[in-house]
């Protein structure tokens, strides 16, 4: 079975715990280099990229992160954790960096501050429809010309891409983990 572990630093780590313990996987919490090393794929929450990020220097998993990641280990970003994915962020903080794994620009909050929230139906390709939970999102605006566009949303603004993936390396806008479907979590344990 393959070992997935769940970045757990910051933000929405039971809710995909708990996605991931219904599927067949192995799911281990990581806020260690020695914990990373014991996963084959990784799943980065949302939460607060800005913290994540933080706690990922001091946790010294910044730069074990990085190695692994070169080495093409499976990761799926949701929300912060596909800012923290980004080849590049705009609307970051001044100071804000990211691993520039996964070819697209993203605009943190960028469904706005007021509407920051909403939910929709997606439609996910390989899946069907999905219900696409979107909490202060990132928003998609540049797609490299490598990465697959799995489900896109208009939201009055022209369609941008929310589930996207590059090999390996995958990204979610929006949060499958609060709802009960796991298909999402499905479709990228089944690549690992
Ligand atoms: N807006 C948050 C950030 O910039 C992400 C929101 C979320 O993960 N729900 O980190």
């Amino acid at each position: 079975m393959p070992r997935v572990g769940v970045l757990a630093l910051q933000g929405d780590v039971r809710e995909h715990e708990r996605a991931l313990n219904s599927l067949s996987v192995d799911v281990t919490r990581v806020r260690t280099r020695e914990q990373l090393d014991e996963v084959d794929a990784l799943v980065m929450p949302g939460g607060e990229s800005t913290a994540i990020a933080h706690l990922l220097v001091t946790s010294e998993l910044r730069a074990a992160l990085v190695d692994r990641l070169s080495k093409g280990m499976p990761v799926l970003g949701t929300c912060a954790g596909l800012i923290l994915l980004s080849r590049e962020v705009l609307d970051g903080r001044v100071d804000q960096w990211s691993f520039e794994t996964l070819d697209v620009s993203v605009r943190r909050n960028g469904y706005g501050r007021q509407l920051a929230s909403f939910e929709t139906t997606l439609r996910v390709r390989e899946v069907g429809d999905v219900h696409g939970v979107f909490i202060r999102a990132p928003k998609i605006e540049k797609v490299g010309d490598v990465v697959e566009i799995l489900a896109s949303h208009d939201h009055g603004d022209g369609e941008h891409a929310v589930l996207v993936r590059q090999g390996n390396v995958w990204g979610c806008a929006f949060h499958p983990e609060l709802t009960d479907d796991t298909r999402v979590h499905r479709l990228f344990v089944e690549t690992i």
